[in-house]
């Protein structure tokens, strides 16, 4: 128990409870419990392996679980608390000298109060402590997309377990070509998962109570398809595209993004593709109450002349119209709700909004503190239009442009982005919000983001916060360090410098309880983003070397080089043999060479 910088009491739980009381006085011995007795089907299956366990035939009017050291009978569970009657994911949990117990209305609350119950036990617990909770919001999403680092498929077992333990019930799955499709074979990847290796997803979400949402795009995002020869000719942009001046000032470079983004909307051929691309993701999500159909960034719609003809030259909101409401029938009449990105509803008025299926769910995605207005306006125009909305946070984005943050988020971003969709989600009543891990900057030829294992804290971040929306903000990175890594008295690491954050994480890495891994991962990815900012400093320097200087000068740039090439040299072999453990030799080498070609065919010359 400790008192936050606000003086609030915490306890080491997250996402942190909304009640809690603890008596440090009543001590015992809590270690050795190891019966489990329990009228839940589904935790007496979950906790099989650990514990000596009982399934009771006892048909309370809730369920409960009773952990102990020696068999005891005649428990007399209480009544659920008044604040969780009527909250189908709260618990109730006390631990006790002799015994816990953990109840709910429902499985579900009953596997949180379980994982509450795991979060305390590893901090080896031995004094009173209870426990009323319950979430604020009922959609707590997590996002990752496949296109580039797919974890080995163990891990993303492993990532949904923790998702569990932190009390996610909703993970969005972008699988791209990693999806064994049957119909197109040629479409899917070589390193894509299997269809056993989906059921078993499927299945494992669904004994932890996540709902899994696979997400398949429609219309644009759709480079993996567009890309490969045979499919080429179904683009929208098939010309390179004319600009009244020789360049554009938009940072990616013309007027379009991506030649190979959007499949144009007059082709039947390449709605066959799509629609049989998405039914299939749909059959293999028998449990799937949503399916996301994506939609967004579709930007060069009614390129073509075709499509000029068919929509006309300001047709661009027809045709969307048309195309979300054709996929939301077929996800519909598959019994499924559908979700779509918002930005190209952005500027729809009223009408046009009305021609949207009213059952599509909009998921609102804005990254950046400074989209708190727009977010308002935006969440307000699509409720007053009659639709859901859940908010979407990022973990790690596109932010490419700032050289410190391709090899590590910008976490202050990131976090500040979290807490506003917590006020939103609060201030609007909204479902929840799901915060989403992109894994490049879209499109197939982009450098992949920072490693994926940097996005914990953001990730966990979003956990306490979704389930829990008003509480304290300025504790959560005290509460995470300990949580996450258990340890003590780190403070101000993940806003600092890298260097701050680099000797932050060395210690992390010596003193750290669990998730090393991850610690390590966070100890080189920040020293990567420190050569990241060291390297782009020595290249503007170097053509002094082809410049009249002295002798020292051009030690001083010899001297530069060397200390980048040195650091260089040290990174690689610890980033592959991190990478190994979890992700495929394919994508190491696009994150190595991604990381550092550049610099060593610059460099080649000199050192
Ligand atoms: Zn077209």
């Amino acid at each position: 128990l400790k008192k936050t910088q606000t003086g609030e009491d915490m306890i080491n739980i997250i996402p942190q409870p909304k009640t809690f009381k603890t008596d440090e006085n009543i001590k015992f011995k809590q270690n050795h419990r190891n019966l489990i007795k329990t009228n839940s089907p589904i935790m007496f299956s979950l906790v099989e392996n650990t514990y000596i366990r009982t399934l009771e035939e006892d048909k309370s009017f809730y369920f409960y679980m009773v952990i102990s050291e020696k068999a005891i009978t005649n428990i007399n569970i209480p009544a659920l608390p008044g604040m969780i009657e009527n909250e189908k994911e709260g618990y109730f949990l006390e631990i006790d000298i002799n015994y816990t117990i953990i109840a709910s209305q429902t499985e579900q609350g009953l596997f949180y109060g379980w994982q509450t119950y795991l979060q305390l036990q590893q901090q080896e617990i031995d004094y009173y402590i209870l426990v009323i909770d319950f979430p604020d919001n009922e959609f707590r999403g997590f996002h990752m997309d496949l296109r580039y680092g797919m974890p080995k498929f163990e891990r993303i077992l492993q990532i949904i377990d923790r998702l569990a333990n932190y009390k996610y019930n909703k993970f969005i799955l972008e699988y791209e070509n990693r999806f064994p499709f049957q119909k197109y074979p040629q479409i899917t990847d070589k390193l894509s998962l299997t269809p056993d290796e989906i059921k078993i997803i499927n299945e494992y979400c669904s004994e932890r109570f996540i709902g899994l949402i696979p997400l398949q795009q429609t219309i644009g995002h759709l480079e993996y398809l567009l890309k490969l020869d045979e499919f080429n000719q179904h683009r929208e942009v098939k010309d390179f595209p004319e600009t009244l001046i020789p360049f554009s000032f938009n940072s990616v470079g013309f007027k379009f993004f991506n030649e190979i983004d959007e499949i144009c909307a007059s082709d039947k051929k390449a709605y066959e593709l799509v629609e049989s691309m998405l039914i299939e993701i749909i059959n293999s999500h028998p449990g799937s109450q949503y399916i996301h159909i994506g939609c967004d960034e579709a930007w060069n719609l009614i390129s073509c002349n075709n499509c000029k003809n068919n929509f006309g030259l300001y047709g661009r909101a027809d045709l969307y119209i048309k195309h979300i409401n054709q996929m939301a029938k077929i996800v519909i009449e598959h019994g499924k709700i559908p979700i779509i990105w918002d930005d190209m509803l952005r500027t729809f008025d009223d009408e046009m909004l009305k021609k949207v299926n009213s059952d599509v769910v909009i998921m609102c995605w804005l990254y950046y503190e400074s989209n708190r207005n727009l977010a308002k306006k935006l969440i307000k125009k699509y409720n007053d239009s009659g639709f859901q909305v859940i908010g979407a946070s990022a973990a790690k984005c596109s932010e490419g442009p700032e050289p410190q943050y391709l090899d590590l988020p910008w976490y202050r971003q990131r976090v500040d982005n979290v807490f506003m969709w917590a006020d939103l989600c609060d201030e609007f009543d909204l479902q929840g919000s799901v915060i989403t891990v992109w894994s490049n900057y879209s499109g197939t030829i982009a450098p992949p983001h920072p490693f994926f294992d940097t996005v914990w804290y953001p990730v966990i971040c979003s956990a306490q916060f979704m389930w829990n929306n008003n509480i304290n903000k300025s504790g959560f990175e005290e509460l995470f360090l300990e949580n996450f890594f258990g340890v003590n008295g780190i403070k101000n690491l993940f806003n600092n410098n890298n260097q701050k954050t680099y000797t932050g994480f060395l210690e992390i890495v010596k003193e750290c309880k669990k998730n090393s891994y991850e610690a390590k991962v966070m100890e080189i990815m920040s020293l990567v983003s420190a050569y990241r900012i060291k390297s782009q400093a020595i290249n503007r320097e170097l053509y002094r070397l082809n410049t009249n200087i002295t002798e020292a000068e051009r030690r001083i740039v010899f001297n530069r080089l060397k200390e980048v090439k040195n650091l260089r040299e040290y990174l690689k072999p610890q980033i592959a043999e991190l990478l190994n453990i979890y992700y495929y030799q394919d994508d190491i080498d696009i994150f190595i060479n991604s990381k550092f070609e550049t610099d060593e065919i610059l460099y080649k010359n000199y050192v």
